[in-house]
C-alpha cells in the first residue's frame, strides 16, 4: 500500500504565491508528513489512497498560540458572570490563581496528566493542531497528555519569583539557574519529543510575579537553549500599577530594560499598554496573543486593531475558558468592528490567518500554519454540509460568522491522522471527557469548601 494520502475537499484553503487561496476541488496530497503537492480540480496522478472529504472546507490546522489546556475545564462556568471585585480584590488573585494552587495541592501526575488531556482534547477536536500553553511548574503530566493525544505542543512551564524576591532593578543576580529549576527539567524530559511534536519553551507568568533577577535569568536561558519566550504582559491595570510602584515604569519598559522584549517574543493580552508602550513592542518585533473571549467575560472589550495600529504583529488566540479558536475569531472580528465603526473592518479572511500564517509565523514556524508544498502535514477540515453553515458562499466567511469548532471533523498532525468524521481516533474520547472531569469536580470541591468559588 502506498504511504502516499490524497485529501481532495470542495474548498482547499491554500497558499500560492504567498497568499491565500481558495481553490475549488482541489487535492492535497501528503507524504512523510509533509505536503508534497496541492493539485487543482481535473488535475491527472492523484494518489490512488484518495480520501474524498466531500463538502468540506481542508485547511491548515489553527496555530493557538496561547491557551491554558488545565485551566480550559477548571475555569468552565465558574468565572462568568460572578463579581469577584466587590472585596477589592481581581478575578486573576482571587480565583484564578488560588484554583491551580489547590490543584496543585490536591493532583499527581496522572491527576494532572487527564485534566490536561481534557483541555488537549478539547482544542484538537475544535481545529487547533497546535498550542502553546502555560501549565504550572508542577503539572509535568501536562507534556505526557500532549504525547498521549498527539497535538503539536510548545509548553512555557510557568516560572515565577517567589515572595520577598528583590525587587530592585540593579539587583546583582548570581549568574546561577536558580528559578529555571522547572524549565531545565521539562528542556531534558520532554523537549523534542514524539518526533518534535512537543518544544519547551520559557514561560515567565507575568511582569508582577517575575522579579529583575529571574527575567534576566530568562534571557539568558532564551539565548543559550535557543527556546522561545512567552508571558502575559500589561494584562491588567493591577499588573501596570504593581510595575510603576516597584520599578517606576511600564511593565514593557521593565521587560525591555532586563532583555526580554525581542523579536520572538510572544506576549499575551497588552490590554493595558499604553500607546507608547506598544510603539516600543513594534519596534522590537514582539507579537501580541490577542484572546478577546477572556476579556469579554469581565466586561472588557479589546480590539485586535489597536495592537495592529501601532505596526504590531497580532494573532489571535483563545487563553483559558473555552478551547475553541473559532468563538475567538469570531469575537476578534466584532470587536474589530466595534472599535472602529467599520463593517469592513476586521474581516473573516484576515481573522483566519491570525490564527494560521500569522501565528506560524509568530512560533518562527514557516512550515506551519498554511498549505502549500513543502509544509508539515498539519490540517483540518470543516464540514460545511450542515443546516446552520448552508448554503456557502464564502466558506472562510462561513465558518467564522456561522461555524464553531464543533463543524471540525477532521484533524492531521505531521501527517498522522488524529480526529476522522468527527472521532478522535487515539483512545476513546469518552473516557478522556470522563476522567478529566472527574479530577476537575474534585478540585471545585475543595475550592467550594475553601470558599474561592
Ligand atoms: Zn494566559
Amino acid at each position: 500500500m502506498s504511504d502516499t494520502l490524497g485529501l481532495r475537499a470542495r474548498w482547499v484553503l491554500a497558499e500560492e504565491g504567498g497568499r491565500s487561496t481558495l481553490l475549488p476541488d482541489a487535492t492535497v496530497v501528503v507524504r512523510d508528513g509533509r505536503i508534497r503537492d496541492v493539485m487543482p480540480a481535473g488535475a491527472e496522478g492523484a494518489p490512488d489512497d484518495t480520501r474524498l472529504l466531500g463538502a468540506h472546507l481542508l485547511m491548515p490546522g489553527f496555530v493557538n498560540s496561547h491557551t491554558h489546556c488545565v485551566s480550559g475545564p477548571l475555569f468552565r462556568a465558574v468565572l462568568e458572570d460572578r463579581d469577584y471585585t466587590s472585596g477589592g480584590g481581581s478575578i486573576i488573585s482571587d480565583v484564578m490563581m488560588p484554583l491551580g494552587r489547590i490543584i496543585s495541592a490536591l493532583c499527581d501526575e496522572d491527576d494532572i496528566r487527564a485534566i490536561a488531556a481534557l483541555g488537549q482534547l478539547e482544542a484538537l477536536c475544535a481545529g487547533s493542531t497546535t498550542i502553546v500553553d502555560m501549565p504550572r511548574a508542577d503539572h509535568d503530566g501536562f507534556a505526557l497528555a500532549a504525547a498521549d493525544i498527539g497535538l503539536r505542543a510548545q509548553i512555557h512551564p510557568y516560572l515565577m519569583s517567589p515572595p520577598g524576591a528583590e525587587w530592585r532593578l540593579d539587583a546583582q543576580d548570581d549568574d546561577s539557574d536558580a528559578g529555571l529549576e522547572t524549565f531545565l527539567r521539562w528542556h531534558a524530559r520532554f523537549d523534542g519529543g514524539t518526533t518534535g511534536r512537543i518544544r519547551i519553551g520559557l514561560g515567565p507568568h507575568a511582569p508582577d510575579t517575575c522579579a529583575p533577577d529571574l527575567l534576566r535569568r530568562i534571557a539568558r536561558a532564551r539565548d543559550h537553549h535557543g527556546a522561545p519566550v512567552t508571558i502575559h504582559l500589561a494584562q491588567s491595570g493591577d499588573e501596570v500599577a504593581q510595575i510603576h510602584a516597584r520599578l517606576g515604569m511600564s511593565p514593557v519598559d521593565y521587560l525591555d530594560r532586563v532583555g526580554l522584549l525581542q523579536g520572538g517574543l510572544i506576549a499575551a493580552h497588552c490590554s493595558d499598554a499604553t500607546d507608547a508602550d506598544l510603539a516600543l513592542m513594534a519596534s522590537r518585533g514582539v507579537v501580541v496573543a490577542h484572546c478577546p473571549l477572556s476579556y469579554a467575560r469581565i466586561a472588557r472589550m479589546v480590539s485586535r486593531q489597536r495592537f495592529l495600529d501601532h505596526g504590531l504583529r497580532c494573532t489571535v488566540a483563545s487563553d483559558a475558558h473555552a478551547l475553541d479558536i473559532v468563538a475567538d475569531l469570531r469575537l476578534a472580528a466584532i470587536n474589530g468592528k466595534y472599535a472602529t465603526g467599520k463593517v469592513a473592518a476586521a474581516p473573516a479572511h484576515e481573522m483566519v490567518a491570525a490564527a494560521t500564517v500569522e501565528a506560524a509565523d509568530a512560533l518562527q514556524r514557516s512550515d506551519l500554519g498554511r498549505i502549500r508544498p513543502g509544509a508539515t502535514a498539519d490540517l483540518i477540515a470543516i464540514r460545511m454540509d450542515s443546516a446552520h453553515l448552508q448554503p456557502v458562499y464564502d466558506p472562510i466567511k462561513t465558518l467564522v460568522w456561522n461555524g464553531g469548532g464543533q463543524d471540525v471533523d477532521f484533524a492531521m498532525v505531521d501527517g498522522e491522522v488524529l480526529l476522522r468524521d468527527g472521532r478522535f481516533l487515539r483512545a476513546d474520547p469518552a473516557a478522556i471527557v470522563a476522567k478529566g472531569a472527574a479530577v476537575t469536580n474534585r478540585v471545585w470541591e475543595r475550592a467550594r469548601a475553601q470558599g474561592i468559588i
